[in-house]
């Protein structure tokens, strides 16, 4: 696989100031390929001298190298679901190819779970890892499989089909939806109903847990795999008292009773009415056609601050 290929690594250097370039370019090489991406050829092709599979104790994904990036070796955690290892496989050949990033641990880069999902932080640790993720949801997610989802409304079924598509673990893949959609959304994670961390892109306001928390009362399918239907939710208590900022929530049931999630959305504060308006009416016009949403289009008032929780 590595052999056929044949990615350019002199010109992946050139551009590779941004984790984001880097994976830019290696895309232009590959051209327009069909997913799964082949995380484990490109990294073959790009001097990654081997891909080990241990079991592993405190890190998700290691790699070894000198400072000149002339060969690596990763390893990542065989224990771990396979969705997993490919995105650990990703994240360390991001740290390999952002020739400035630093080994942190005795020589070498070893990434715990809590590194895998970094996206901001002082530092240079957080910031490094910061740019591995970037790096990885880049290049194994790329914007254009999800552009036939996009002018549909947000849907956690759309998200258990990239992840399949994609051969990407539901929680990354997650994130990456919630990042690209255009509406305030949220994902928030959690396990056996304690707070653990919400990933929102700019637009969703500021939500008031903390990691341990635990979250008020949300719809529940009952069986894994299972994605609920959007139902609303008391926006007061999941927005620490603010009032008229009406949420619907959809959850996703991950493993058996174990580990959950729901995306959450809103409506801005900070639209002008008659812009407001406007959106308002697509985003009605959008809901009567959703299957998820047959009550809630039926209680937006287009003057008044609404929301949708997914
Ligand atoms: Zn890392």
């Amino acid at each position: 696989m590595a052999a056929a290929l044949e990615l350019d690594r002199m010109a992946i250097d050139d551009v590779g100031f941004t984790p984001e370039r880097i994976a830019l370019e290696i895309h232009r090489q590959l051209g327009d390929i069909a997913p799964p991406i082949p995380v484990e050829g490109i990294a073959l092709d790009l001097d990654i001298i081997e891909i080990q599979r241990r079991p592993a104790v405190g890190y998700e994904g290691s790699l070894l190298t000198d400072p000149e990036r002339s060969g690596g070796v990763i390893q990542v955690n065989k224990n771990s679901f396979f969705k997993r290892q490919r995105y650990s496989i990703a994240h360390e050949l991001g740290h390999f190819l952002c020739a400035w990033h630093q080994p942190t641990s005795c020589g070498r880069f070893a990434c715990t779970k809590r590194d895998m999902i970094v996206t901001g932080g002082d530092g240079a640790h957080a910031r490094q890892e910061t740019e591995a993720n970037s790096f990885a949801i880049d290049l194994l997610a790329p914007i254009r499989f999800f552009s036939r989802y996009q002018r549909r409304l947000p849907d956690l079924d759309h998200v258990r089909d990239l992840s399949n598509l994609l051969d990407l673990s539901k929680t990354a893949t997650t994130r990456r939806y919630v990042m690209l959609r255009p509406e305030p959304l949220a994902a928030v994670f959690c396990r056996d109903g304690i707070f653990q961390y919400v990933h929102r892109n700019p637009s969703f306001p500021w939500l008031p847990f903390k990691e341990g928390d635990r979250l008020p009362p949300a719809p529940s399918t009952g069986h894994v795999e299972g994605v609920t239907e959007m139902v609303e939710i008391d926006s007061e208590t999941w927005l620490d008292g603010r009032r008229g900022a009406g949420l619907s929530a959809q959850v996703l049931e991950q493993q058996a009773g174990t580990r959950s999630f729901c995306c959450i959305s809103r409506w801005p504060d900070s639209r002008s009415p008659v812009r407001f308006a406007q959106t308002c009416s697509l985003r009605t016009e959008s809901l009567i056609r959703g299957p998820r949403f047959p009550d809630l289009s039926e209680r937006i008032p287009c003057s008044s601050e609404q929301g949708i929780l997914l």
